[in-house]
This record gives structure tokens, C-alpha cells and sequence, in this order.
């Protein structure tokens, strides 16, 4: 065993804690920037309750739309630098947490992050201390809430898709409310909870895993085995309920293990996809984890037939089938079976629904070696890369 464990947030965790986010706000001060998407929150009776709670406060608000930009954030740093911010707070999914977690690593000093923005920036060290952050997830998705990345991204031809990554950045609090979940369309549900069981199982087969992460990765995907069809289908039953604290108990713990394990493959190729093409991160994860565990589970099984990646692959197999009675192989394959099956029933697009050809292919292997996919269990070649986006497209 030989394993750090990073910088957490404290974590409020449960149905209604978003009552406390005024009190957990005031305790870090009361100049207060408050970030959030440009609809699904403002719109709720919440966001009234929050900011009338807060009226004795300095209150300053932005907006998030879209996966956040360097741009966005050098704006909004020069927007807030004057006004002595104490405390950010992200009430929205992983695109208004990265760019709050951001704005805050920066307003104290008032630089921009492309200074810091790690293979496109300037490669200057980022020392921190960032503002108190404060996240509070609306997507059961990414788990931004607990890591200490924000990422940043320009769409197209000359595109990227990078982090601004320092212990500091870490939320001082996360602050998770499953009941946000529940204005969360069904595509919405599918393609975060996709990536959060992407997280998962990226971070338990990591060749960074280690018996901490894998505890706490084990148990969220039993939750998330019971829960994801149920937050999928959505409304207000209890199981429906029940299905959504799994889920953002499922993102929340992916958050953490993947920032002390690292992930894989399809976090690897999620990023030139980004950047180059209009598929949101969900759904990149969504369309290419079934076909990339299949290739993992191929190519250990014909390369390193004794890596323990192969029985973490038939415990996860068990896991989300249910079928605890199978042999490592039968568990395998039932592991990938449920994986497409799900793809399919909760209908996650292809590659081809966001443009992505075949002459494309060549310039996503060569950006798709980035963190992630130094810590895929079995090193694949370039060809094997390529048929793995390829039987996407
Ligand atoms: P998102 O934040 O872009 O949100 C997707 C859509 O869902 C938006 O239109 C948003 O308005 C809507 N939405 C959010 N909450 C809602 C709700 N409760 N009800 C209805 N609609 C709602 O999507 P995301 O997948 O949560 O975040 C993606 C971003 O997170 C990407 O930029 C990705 O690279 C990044 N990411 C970061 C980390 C990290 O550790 N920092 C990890 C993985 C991904």
C-alpha cells in the first residue's frame, strides 16, 4: 500500500440541506458572489429564498452558460476584483462549479488563468490560497464538488479542453442536496450519471486505485446499480427520490476518488472531443464507456492476463448486474452488457449526432494522452484508440 490522500471539502450531504446555505455562506463572510446556470436554478422558488435570506449581505451574482471559457473567467475577475469578495458560491452543474472554482483560485490575485492552465497556459506556478469556495451540484455528474481541477475550454478547430488544477482549489465546503436533482430532464440524468459511473469504474481499474478509493468506489456503485434507472425515469415517487440520492451520492464520491486515483481511457478521449466538437462532456463519456471497457477488458485479458484490473472488472460486473454468482469472465461480460444496455435504453448519441467522422479520428488519438489516460489499466496503441472511437461513430 502506498497511497496520498488530497485535500477534501467538508460535505453536507442530504435532502433539504440547501436550507443551510445561507448560514454555512455567512460563516466565510458576507461579500458574496453568487454563480449559477442561466435557468434551471434562478427559476425555482429556491433561488428567491436564497437571496432574500442573504439581502443583508453584499450580493453579487453571475451567470454560467455553457462549459466555461478562459475568457469567462479572466472577465469575471476583472468584473469582482474591486469588490472584496469573501466567499464564491456555485449552485449549478459541473460548468458553473469549474468556472466559481476558478473565479475564486484567481479573484485574490487578479492574473489570468491562462497563466496557470495546465499544456495551453504560460506554466507559471499557482500557489493559491483561493477564496472560500462553497459548491452545490444541480447535476449528479462530474463531481467538481470535491476536486481540486476547474476545467476550461474553447470550442473548435483550434480548440482545448485543459484544467486549472491546485490543492487550494478544493470547495471549502460541498454542500450536496439531491433534491436539486429533480428538475434534471431524463437526458440530463442519463448522460451525468453515465459519467459519474464513468468516474467510477475509470478510478477503480486506475493504476493509481488504492484500497481507500477502491472502498468508497466499490459501495457508490452499488448505489448507483440500484438507483440510475429509477432518477432516470424521474417524478415524485420515493423510489424516484431514492434514485437520486444515489446518484448524487454516486457523483460526489466519484469526485473524490478520482481526483486521488486519476482515471482513464474515456476521460482521456473526453477532452479533444470537447474541444473540437459540440458533444457536451456527459455525453461523451455516456457513448464511449461501454465500447472502452470492452477494449480494456480485450486487451488486458491478451496482454496482461494477471493484471488485478481484470478482477475489478468482474467485481463491478457483479455489481451492476446483480448476478453475484458468476465467474470472473461471465462477470465481465456481463459488466459490458449492462453498460451498452444502458447506453441504448437511455439513449446516449453517438459520435456521428455531433459531427464526428472518420477523418476526424486522427487528430482525437493524438490529444487523447492526456492525465487521464496515463492512468488507463492496460496502455493502448494509437490503432486501438482509433477503433474504439471509431465503433462510436
Ligand atoms: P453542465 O453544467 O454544462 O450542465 C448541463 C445542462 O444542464 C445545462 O444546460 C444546465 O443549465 C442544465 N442543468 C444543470 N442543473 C440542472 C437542473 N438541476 N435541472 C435542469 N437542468 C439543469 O453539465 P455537467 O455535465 O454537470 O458539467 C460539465 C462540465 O464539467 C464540463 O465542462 C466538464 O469538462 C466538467 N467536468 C469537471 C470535472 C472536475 O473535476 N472539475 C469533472 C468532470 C467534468
Amino acid at each position: 500500500m502506498n497511497f496520498n490522500v488530497a485535500p477534501l471539502p467538508q460535505i453536507r450531504f442530504g435532502g433539504g440541506r440547501l436550507a443551510e446555505l445561507p448560514d454555512v455562506t455567512r460563516a466565510w463572510g458576507c461579500r458574496v458572489l453568487l454563480i449559477t446556470g442561466a435557468r434551471a436554478f434562478r427559476a425555482t422558488p429556491a433561488w428567491q429564498t436564497l437571496t432574500e435570506a442573504l439581502a443583508d449581505c453584499h450580493l453579487h451574482d453571475m451567470v454560467v452558460d455553457g462549459e466555461p471559457s478562459p475568457q469567462l473567467v479572466d472577465a469575471a475577475v476583472a468584473r469582482f476584483r474591486d469588490a472584496n469578495i469573501d466567499v464564491v458560491v456555485g449552485i449549478g452543474g459541473g460548468s458553473v462549479l469549474d468556472a466559481a472554482k476558478a473565479i475564486a483560485g484567481l479573484l485574490p490575485f487578479g492574473n489570468s488563468v491562462l497563466d496557470h492552465l495546465e499544456g495551453v497556459g504560460r506554466g507559471l506556478p499557482y500557489t493559491g490560497p483561493a477564496l472560500p469556495f462553497i459548491a452545490v451540484p444541480t447535476t449528479a455528474g462530474t463531481g467538481s464538488e470535491a476536486t481540486r481541477n476547474a476545467v476550461l475550454s474553447v470550442q473548435g478547430e483550434q480548440g482545448y479542453k485543459k484544467s486549472f488544477r491546485h490543492d487550494t482549489l478544493v470547495p471549502r465546503v460541498a454542500l450536496v442536496d439531491p433534491e436539486l436533482l429533480h428538475s434534471c430532464p431524463p437526458a440530463r440524468i442519463a448522460a451525468n450519471g453515465m459519467d459519474a459511473l464513468t468516474q467510477l469504474l475509470e478510478s477503480f481499474v486506475s493504476t493509481r486505485a488504492s484500497p481507500f478509493t477502491d472502498a468508497l468506489a466499490r459501495d457508490a456503485l452499488q448505489r448507483v446499480a440500484r438507483g440510475f434507472e429509477a432518477a432516470w425515469r424521474g417524478g415524485d415517487s420515493e423510489d424516484a427520490a431514492r434514485g437520486r440520492e444515489a446518484m448524487a451520492y454516486g457523483a460526489l464520491i466519484s469526485g473524490i476518488t478520482l481526483a486521488q486515483a486519476g482515471l482513464g481511457s474515456v476521460h482521456g478521449l473526453a477532452s479533444p472531443l470537447g474541444a473540437y466538437f459540440p458533444i457536451p462532456h456527459g455525453e461523451a463519456c455516456g457513448t464511449l464507456v461501454a465500447a472502452a471497457t470492452h477494449a480494456n477488458i480485450r486487451l488486458l485479458h491478451t496482454r496482461e492476463p494477471d493484471s488485478i484490473a481484470l478482477h475489478k472488472y468482474a467485481e463491478a460486473g457483479r455489481i451492476l448486474s446483480g448476478q453475484h454468482g458468476l465467474s470472473d469472465e461471465e462477470a465481465q461480460d456481463a459488466l459490458v452488457a449492462k453498460l451498452h444496455a444502458w447506453t441504448e435504453m437511455m439513449d446516449i448519441p453517438r459520435l456521428g449526432n455531433f459531427g464526428i467522422t472518420e477523418q476526424d479520428i486522427p487528430r482525437i488519438v493524438a490529444d487523447s494522452r492526456g492525465n487521464s489516460m496515463q492512468t488507463n489499466p492496460i496502455v493502448m496503441t494509437d490503432d486501438e484508440i482509433a477503433q474504439l472511437v471509431r465503433s462510436r461513430l
